[in-house]
């Protein structure tokens, strides 16, 4: 099962990506995380990446085409993937489309408002796992669960950035969403409700669907 999973930043579509991979055992791919890794890591695509990545641009050219074809071309991809931050702009979409036929696409839906609300208190771990101190506090303070690490506040989730890929949102990548639309292949999901609440409305389509 090859599946997409959109929303605003803040949505949590992170944490839907990953419970969908934990549950469905695919590999769980995430363009962002891909990037901070290497930004973390300081790489030559690290160096390249970090001021369009720390300001809340999308990454310029076909960079994370490339970086997406490689990695959905690795074995542990055969049974599928979810796929999370890709495609964001039409020229990706066309791209994607060229490597791999979607099955599923969800878009988690929720208001600009609720998304800077969520986005300015957000705290990361480097494994690609995120928190909120009231909707989806660490067991641990300031710990992630599954790894350990220190969280920490992501450069792009202070204000200028947040508006900037809220922004990006709107203008580009809800253009993908209208061509999944007219294909049937995108699934409208609230996110205004709690973690599992979402998740359950995500595998209901799931289930029906395999
Ligand atoms: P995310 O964690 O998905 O919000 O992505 C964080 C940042 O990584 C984005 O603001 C972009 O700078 C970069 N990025 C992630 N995915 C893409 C993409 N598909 N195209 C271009 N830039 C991307």
């Amino acid at each position: 099962m090859k599946i997409l999973v959109f929303g605003p930043q803040g949505s949590g579509k992170g944490t839907q990506a990953e419970l969908i991979s934990r549950k469905y055992k695919l590999p769980y791919i995430a363009t962002g995380d891909i990037f901070r890794f290497h930004i973390k890591e300081g790489t030559q695509l690290g160096k390249k990446v970090k001021s369009y990545v720390d300001k809340g641009e999308l990454t310029p050219g076909s960079l994370t085409n490339e970086i997406v074809k490689d990695r959905i071309q690795q074995p542990d991809c055969s049974v599928g993937f979810v796929l999370d931050g890709y495609p964001r702009n039409i020229s990706q979409q066309k791209f994607l489309e060229s490597i791999a036929k979607i099955d599923l696409v969800f878009v988690i839906n929720i208001s600009d408002t609720e998304a800077v609300s969520r986005l300015k208190d957000r705290l990361a771990c480097k494994c690609g796992l995120s928190y909120h101190p009231v909707n989806n506090p660490p067991y641990k303070k300031g710990i992630c669960n599954k790894c350990g690490d220190k969280l920490f506040v992501r450069d792009d989730d202070k204000p200028a950035a947040i508006k900037k890929r809220l922004a990006i949102y709107h203008k580009e990548t809800e253009l993908v969403l209208e061509i999944y639309q007219k294909s049937n292949t995108l699934h409208q999901i609230n996110g205004a409700q709690g973690i599992e609440e979402v998740f359950a409305e995500i595998d209901n389509i799931i289930i029906l669907y395999k």
